[in-house]
C-alpha cells in the first residue's frame, strides 16, 4: 500500500517534470528567423541582365515584397531558367545579353512596346488577353495589369507594328528608368514586365509556393531565399538576395573560418558573424540592401562552401546573439593574438567595455599550425625618419626605437622614437600602428604583440639608463639586485637575459648609433576580441562555444 502510494507520487512528479519545460517556454520566446537583404551585384558590378536557375524547387513566382518582407505574387512560371533585364534596348548573341550592339548576328529585346488601352483585373485576365497577340505578354505597371506587345528598338517600329495589327486605341511606351523585363533565359521571349516606380522593386521567389526550401543558382553560386532587383537612379540591376538570417550565416561561416575546424570553434564564430550582421543592418541602405557580400561586410557566397559541420554550428546556435549592457556588440575578431588580446582603447583609441585584453594561455597549443604566428619586420633609420616626417613629426635621423610603455597584457602601448638630436617622439594606438605602416615597402605590424630589438646591426650602440639618458661606457656602472643591494659591475661587461632565456652581452662604449630596428612579434591581426586560432585551441581542450566567447568578450550575455 505504502509503496504503491509512493509510486503514484513519483509518477506525479515525473509527469510534472515532463510537462514543466512545455509550460516554461512561452510562445513569445520563439525565435523568428528574420529576413536580411544581401547585395550580390551592386555599384560597378550592377548588371544589364541577371540569370537565375533552379537547383532545388520548380519555377518562380514574380512579384514584390512589402516593408515587412511579405511577398505578393503577381505572376508564376514553371520555367527553370529566367533572366531579368533592365528595360532598355538589349541585344542577345550566342546566349549572352548585352547593352551594346554585338558583332555578328544577334536578336534584340527593344525598350519600346505597344500597350493596348485598358487595364485588367487580374494577372490571369491580362495573360489570356496577351496570348491573343504574337509577342504579347502581361505587365504590372504601378499597381495595374496591362497587356504589352513586342519589344522594338524605336518608336516608329512600334507604331508600324501596331498599324499592321490594326490597333487604333493603344499607346507606345518607351524605356522606363524603373522597369525590368523578365525573359526565358537565352531567348527574346518575354514572360513578364514589371514597373513599380522608385518605391517597389521586382522580387522573384523560387518555387510555386513556400512549401519547399528552394536553392537557386546565381552567377555560379547557389542561394537559399528570394531575389530582388532594383534600378538605382535608373541604372543597371542591383541584385539582392532576400534570405533568412540563419541561412545567410550558413553562407558566411565557411568564409570566416574553415568548415573543417572543431564544432565549438565554428559555433563561436557563427555567433560572432550573426551578431555582426544584426548590428550592421542597413549599412548599405542607400543602395537598397542591408549588407554586401564582400569583405566590406562579411564574405557571403551562398551554399557553395557550406558543409554539414558549418551548418551544424549555425543550427546549434540559431538565434544566439552577443550583447553588452543589452546592446548588440561589434564582435571584433582576428586570426591569432600571439599570446594576449588587447583592449580597444589601446588599439583604436575608443574604449569598449567588452573588448578588454586577456592573456591567452590556449593559443600557443596550436602555434605550429598558425601561419605567420611569429613575424619580424625590419626598418632602416631612413625609412622610419621619412615615415615620421611624413606623418608631420619633424625629426632628424632616428637613432633609437623602443617600447616605452606596455599594456597590462604585455603588448606595446607606447613606442618612443629618438632622433640624433635627442628629440623623443612617443606614439600609441593608431599613431604607433601608422608609424610602422609603410605600404609602398609592404611593411607593417603583423599584430599588436611585439618587441623591438637591434639598436644597430653593426657595433654596439649606447646603453640607456632608466631616466632615458645615454651612457657610452659600462665603466663605473652599478646595478641593483632584487633586495636593493647595489654592486659595481666587475668589469666593462654586463649580460641580459631575454624572454626565451637567451643570454647576450651588453656592448656599450662604442657610442655608435643604429640604423636598423627589428620588430619581433607574434600573432596575426588587430588583437581585438576573439582569436580564431585561440577558439580552435580552446575547443581542442574541450571548451564550449559559450566558454570561448565569454573568455574573449568581457561581460557579454548570449541569447536572443
Ligand atoms: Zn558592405
Amino acid at each position: 500500500m505504502k509503496n504503491r502510494r509512493w509510486a503514484s507520487v513519483f509518477c506525479a512528479i515525473l509527469i510534472l517534470a515532463l510537462l514543466l519545460p512545455l509550460f516554461g517556454r512561452s510562445p513569445a520566446q520563439a525565435y523568428s528567423d528574420p529576413y536580411i537583404r544581401i547585395g550580390l551585384a551592386y555599384g560597378n558590378s550592377a548588371l544589364v541582365s541577371a540569370n537565375l536557375e533552379n537547383s532545388v524547387g520548380t519555377g518562380y513566382r514574380l512579384g514584390y515584397f512589402d516593408d515587412a518582407y511579405n511577398f505578393t505574387a503577381l505572376h508564376t512560371t514553371y520555367q527553370s531558367q529566367l533572366t531579368v533585364l533592365k528595360d532598355s534596348n538589349t541585344y542577345l548573341s550566342g546566349g549572352t545579353y548585352s547593352a551594346s550592339v554585338p558583332s555578328g548576328s544577334y536578336s534584340c529585346i527593344g525598350a519600346y512596346h505597344i500597350q493596348p488601352a485598358g487595364t485588367y483585373g487580374s494577372e490571369a485576365a491580362a495573360t489570356v488577353a496577351a496570348a491573343a497577340y504574337n509577342g504579347g505578354f502581361p505587365a504590372w505597371i504601378n499597381g495595374a495589369f496591362h497587356v504589352r506587345i513586342g519589344c522594338y528598338t524605336n518608336q516608329s517600329d512600334a507604331e508600324n507594328a501596331a498599324a499592321a495589327l490594326g490597333l487604333t486605341d493603344y499607346s507606345v511606351v518607351g524605356a522606363s528608368a524603373t522597369a525590368v523585363t523578365v525573359t526565358q533565359t537565352g531567348t527574346t521571349e518575354v514572360l513578364f514586365q514589371f514597373d513599380g516606380g522608385t518605391s517597389t522593386s521586382l522580387a522573384v521567389m523560387p518555387g510555386q509556393d513556400d512549401s519547399e526550401k528552394t536553392v537557386t543558382w546565381f552567377k555560379g553560386y547557389r542561394y537559399y531565399g528570394g531575389f530582388q532587383y532594383k534600378r538605382l537612379n535608373g541604372g543597371n540591376l542591383t541584385v539582392i538576395n532576400v534570405v533568412r538570417m540563419e541561412d545567410y550565416i550558413k553562407g558566411v561561416l565557411p568564409y570566416e573560418m574553415s568548415a573543417s575546424w572543431p564544432l565549438e570553434a565554428l559555433k563561436a564564430q557563427a555567433v560572432s558573424a550573426r551578431t555582426f550582421a544584426a548590428n550592421s543592418y542597413y549599412k548599405h541602405s542607400s543602395s537598397g540592401f542591408d549588407l554586401c557580400n564582400s569583405t566590406c561586410c562579411q564574405v557571403y557566397r551562398g551554399l557553395n562552401s557550406a558543409g554539414a559541420n558549418s551548418d551544424a554550428a549555425v543550427d546549434g546556435t540559431a538565434g544566439v546573439y552577443m550583447r553588452y549592457n543589452g546592446a548588440l556588440i561589434t564582435a571584433y575578431y582576428h586570426a591569432s593574438d600571439g599570446g594576449a588580446t588587447e583592449s580597444s582603447e589601446n588599439v583604436w583609441g575608443t574604449k569598449l567595455g567588452y573588448i578588454v585584453g586577456v592573456i591567452d594561455p590556449y593559443e600557443a597549443d596550436v602555434a605550429d599550425k598558425i601561419t605567420r604566428y611569429h613575424w619580424t619586420m625590419s626598418y632602416t633609420s631612413a625609412q622610419l625618419t621619412n615615415r615620421l616626417n611624413g606623418m608631420g613629426y619633424t625629426c632628424s635621423d632616428i637613432v633609437r626605437v623602443y617600447v616605452s610603455e606596455y599594456t597590462p597584457t604585455g603588448n606595446p602601448k607606447t613606442v618612443t622614437f629618438v632622433d640624433s638630436a635627442g628629440k623623443s617622439i612617443s606614439l600609441s594606438g593608431t599613431a604607433m600602428h601608422n608609424a610602422f605602416t609603410i605600404s609602398s615597402l609592404g611593411k607593417g605590424l603583423g599584430s599588436y604583440r611585439f618587441d623591438i630589438t637591434g639598436n644597430g646591426t653593426g657595433g654596439g650602440g649606447p646603453v640607456y639608463v632608466n631616466n632615458g639618458e645615454q651612457i657610452s661606457s659600462l665603466e663605473g656602472v652599478y646595478v641593483a639586485d632584487g633586495d636593493g643591494n647595489v654592486t659595481a659591475l666587475p668589469g666593462n661587461e654586463a649580460y641580459v637575459i631575454d624572454g626565451s632565456g637567451s643570454v647576450s652581452s651588453v656592448t656599450a662604449g662604442s657610442g655608435g648609433t643604429s640604423d636598423t630596428f627589428t620588430l619581433i612579434g607574434s600573432g596575426s591581426g588587430h588583437n581585438l576580441g576573439m582569436s580564431q586560432w585561440g577558439a580552435y585551441a580552446m575547443s581542442k581542450r574541450g571548451y564550449t562555444y559559450d566558454q570561448i566567447l565569454h573568455f574573449y568578450y568581457t561581460d557579454v550575455t548570449l541569447g536572443a
